[in-house]
């Protein structure tokens, strides 16, 4: 039962001293909880090895927030909400006093039986953990039980299968949430919108009318010390396998035919089993790999990523992907779509850039102008909005024509933030509302695509790594990939909405 329509639980987080949860997870429940999203009937239990009482483990909420947030007025009352329990998810033994607690806090908040589990912690544990939750009883409720789960899910469709197997023992597939923060950020649920509820794009969203899609995601940042995860992973499984998969799914997907859970992932699953699949010698010839070299950023010499902390001198691991995806369905069948992502890029960006066709004939060439094409470009972040280029007529005698920019900043309408994505996707899932989250056929499908490149990427050593220096755009072989298409990618730094 919801009081007042808000939704009530006990969310159980495994990890809860942790970075994710700390940095993340507390603040976006505060906000929730300031906002009023909340009811009064919700608890905590913060699961870690170490041993903490409840006063530290609240001190810790509070201060996590008051990091975060510059309104802590409320501080006090949330953080009487958080309980703490130590215990190592690999001993069968202590789940018992979990359950014992879990149930306490049940009754004591009235929180019918609603349950949910967010593992913010390491995968190879989901599996032993959604196994106790269900041997032990803690999945035994009246109410809803709901799982939520960080990326990464599996290391390859082989092991995410494994992993879905798993936590399918004690969920099912509705019970399931798995986390992809790019699937909460504003900007990016906004694609829909602007797709679907303007008359002026949607006719024009094919082959007929749009040349390319260029879809970027950069980074200054280098691995910092998640090196041994990056290691196994690479730009291709930790950003191109889900956030960039995704983004292009919503970008292509058919116009659902109810933006409901089911229909919008329905839709989405189509696109991924349109992708053009890839193998053996096709994979140079559509993907690009890179690893970033020394170089300076922001004005500070930063180290090769074979330099960095737990990275082999001789890593073969890419820090940089740039691909051309090919759907093969009647409205995209001959549009390329280029994704890139990168780390210690020259700058920090995601957007969405759709380049339409150039129009038939240019009766402007008497002037010597070369009309630019008609771009749309969906700002992700930092930024966040919607600019339209287009050219009109230069003022004053000549009819001569420039480029103008129609601009949208989310920030210049009312001069809040966004709600950060977590904050979203938390609430979703309280609500029930699983359709930001990914499907398990979305994740198979794209680990199917993926495999193929890794397998080519792992059983061959880039002979030219590092291909690009730090605080560059990447490697030249990137810009190649457009130049035989007769394209090149659009500068993001010139396409900023401050810029505009
Ligand atoms: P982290 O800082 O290393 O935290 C791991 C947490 O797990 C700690 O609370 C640790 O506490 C607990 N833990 C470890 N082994 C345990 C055990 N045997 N039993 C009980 N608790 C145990 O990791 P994180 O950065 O928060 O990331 C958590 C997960 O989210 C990872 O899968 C990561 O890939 C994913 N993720 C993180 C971020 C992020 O921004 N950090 C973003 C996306 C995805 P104790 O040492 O006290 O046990």
């Amino acid at each position: 039962m919801k009081q007042n329509g808000k939704p009530t639980a006990l969310i159980m987080i495994f990890g809860a001293t942790g970075d994710l949860a700390n940095r993340k997870l507390f603040p976006s429940l505060y906000k929730l909880f300031e906002k009023d999203k909340l009811s009064e009937q919700f608890a905590v239990i913060g699961i870690a090895r170490r041993p903490l009482t409840n006063d530290e483990f609240q001190n810790n909420v509070r201060k996590s927030i008051q990091s975060a947030s510059k309104d802590d007025n409320r501080v006090d009352e949330f953080a009487s909400h958080f309980y703490y329990h130590s215990l190592d998810v690999t001993d069968s033994d202590s789940y018992v006093s979990l359950k014992k607690l879990a149930g306490e806090l049940d009754e004591h908040y009235q929180l019918d039986g609603n349950r949910i589990f967010y593992l913010a912690m390491a995968p190879e544990f989901f599996g032993t953990i959604a196994l106790h939750l269900k041997e032990d009883g803690l999945t035994d409720v009246n109410g809803f039980k709901r799982l939520v789960i960080e990326k990464p899910f599996g290391h390859d469709l082989e092991s995410a299968k494994e992993l879905n197997n798993q936590i399918r023992t004690a969920f099912s597939e509705d019970e399931i949430y798995r986390i992809d923060h790019y699937l909460g950020k504003e900007m990016v649920q906004n694609i829909e919108v602007i797709r679907f509820a303007n008359a002026i794009f949607e006719p024009l969203w094919n082959n007929r009318f749009i040349s390319n899609i260029q879809v970027t995601s950069s980074e200054i940042l280098g691995v910092e010390e998640r090196g041994r995860y990056y290691e196994k992973s690479g730009a291709l499984r930790d950003m191109v396998q889900n956030h960039m998969l995704q983004m292009v799914a919503l970008l292509a997907m058919e116009p659902p035919i109810r933006l409901n859970t089911e229909e919008i992932r329905s839709e989405k699953v189509k696109v991924l089993r349109a992708l053009r699949p890839m193998e053996g010698d096709e994979v140079e010839q559509y993907f690009v790999r890179g690893q970033y070299g020394s170089g300076t950023v922001s004005g500070e010499d930063v180290p090769a990523y074979r330099n960095e902390v737990m990275v082999s001198e001789e890593s073969n691991t890419e820090t940089y992907v740039a691909g051309k995806l090919m759907i093969d369905n009647f409205r995209w069948a001959g549009v390329p779509i280029y994704i890139r992502t990168g780390k210690r890029m020259e700058t920090k960006s995601t957007k969405i850039v759709i380049q339409f066709k150039d129009i038939p004939m240019n009766l402007y060439y008497r002037t010597e102008q070369t009309l630019n094409p008609n771009l749309l470009v969906i700002h992700i972040q930092p930024e966040e909005g919607i600019t339209l280029h287009l050219n009109a007529k230069k003022a004053g005698q000549s009819m001569e024509a420039t480029p103008v920019k129609l601009n949208f900043a989310n920030k210049g309408i009312d001069g809040i933030n966004t709600p950060e994505a977590y904050e979203k996707l938390l609430f979703d899932c309280m609500r029930g509302d699983a359709t930001n989250f990914t499907h398990w056929d979305e994740v198979a499908l794209s680990w199917g695509f993926v495999d193929k490149i890794s397998e080519v990427w792992e059983n061959s050593k880039a002979k030219n790594f590092p291909n690009y220096a730090s605080g560059s755009v990447g490697p030249k072989e990137a810009d190649e990939l457009l130049e035989r298409d007769g394209f090149f990618w659009w500068p993001v730094t010139n396409l900023d909405v401050d810029n505009c």
